[in-house]
């Protein structure tokens, strides 16, 4: 498998929030997000190996239970995915895949925690992979396929007001419960999470949708491997 790295830390997002976990990132996306958080997975990949066994003894020895699989895209490596899966599932391992929610699989997983892209994830105009990028950050069948088949939080990283007009109309066509949909600011840094955590509190009160801080920026910044 193409990953990046692997550590033990707490969940810093969504409904798991502040549970210890290994989280094992994968490296390589379909995507490009202009603000990717990850970009050594992204916009330049690492290319680090790791086989499947070697992934499931480097996550057995922090006696966790609890493994969080990210990106860069899980998906994309689908068949690697699905027998780590199996692997960390038979050893009781409560598994969680982070996902942009554009590619589907079955695979054994406890949690989905997608989260699609919005407009504002764009690249910039005149970079190569906004066509791509456009084309591909929403895949309704893939997001109505992940809630019909397992428990799903659906985490949507909002950087002004007016993504709410997005996310809304994505939860109409696609029928997404309102009670899955966490809302997170978009940012790097505590400051930048701080300036927008005010009225994003007051959207989630509107809409019924859950508010998610992102703990390991509050503590760790940009930080890798923590
Ligand atoms: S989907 Fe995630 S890993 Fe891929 S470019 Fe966007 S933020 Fe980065």
């Amino acid at each position: 498998m193409k990953f990046s790295e692997l550590f033990h830390t707490i969940q810093g997002e969504g409904q798991l929030i502040g549970v210890p976990s290994v989280f094992f990132r994968t490296s390589y996306c379909n995507l490009r997000c202009v603000w990717c958080d990850t970009p050594y997975t992204s916009w330049k990949p690492e290319n680090k190996d790791i086989t499947v066994a070697e992934s499931v003894a480097a996550i057995a020895q922090y006696g966790c239970k609890h493994v969080v699989i990210t990106g860069g895209e899980p998906f994309i490596q689908t068949e690697e995915l699905r027998a780590l899966c199996d692997k960390l599932a038979k050893r009781g391992h409560h598994i969680t895949i982070e996902t942009n929610a554009t590619v589907f699989a079955e695979v054994a997983a406890h949690l989905i925690s997608m989260s699609p892209k919005l407009r504002n994830s764009n690249p910039p105009a005149d970079n190569r992979f906004l066509k791509r990028h456009e084309r591909e950050r929403i895949q309704p069948d893939v997001i109505r396929k992940f809630l019909d088949a397992y428990p799903c939080q659906v985490k949507f990283v909002v950087d002004t007001p007016d993504d709410l007009a997005e996310i809304q109309a994505l939860q109409a066509d696609i029928g997404i419960p309102a009670e899955t949909i966490m809302l997170m600011p978009q940012g790097i840094t505590p400051q930048m999470l701080q300036q927008k955590q005010e009225w994003l509190v007051e959207l989630c009160k509107a809409n019924g949708y859950r508010y998610s801080p992102r703990v390991h920026v509050d503590i760790w910044g940009d930080k890798r491997g923590v």
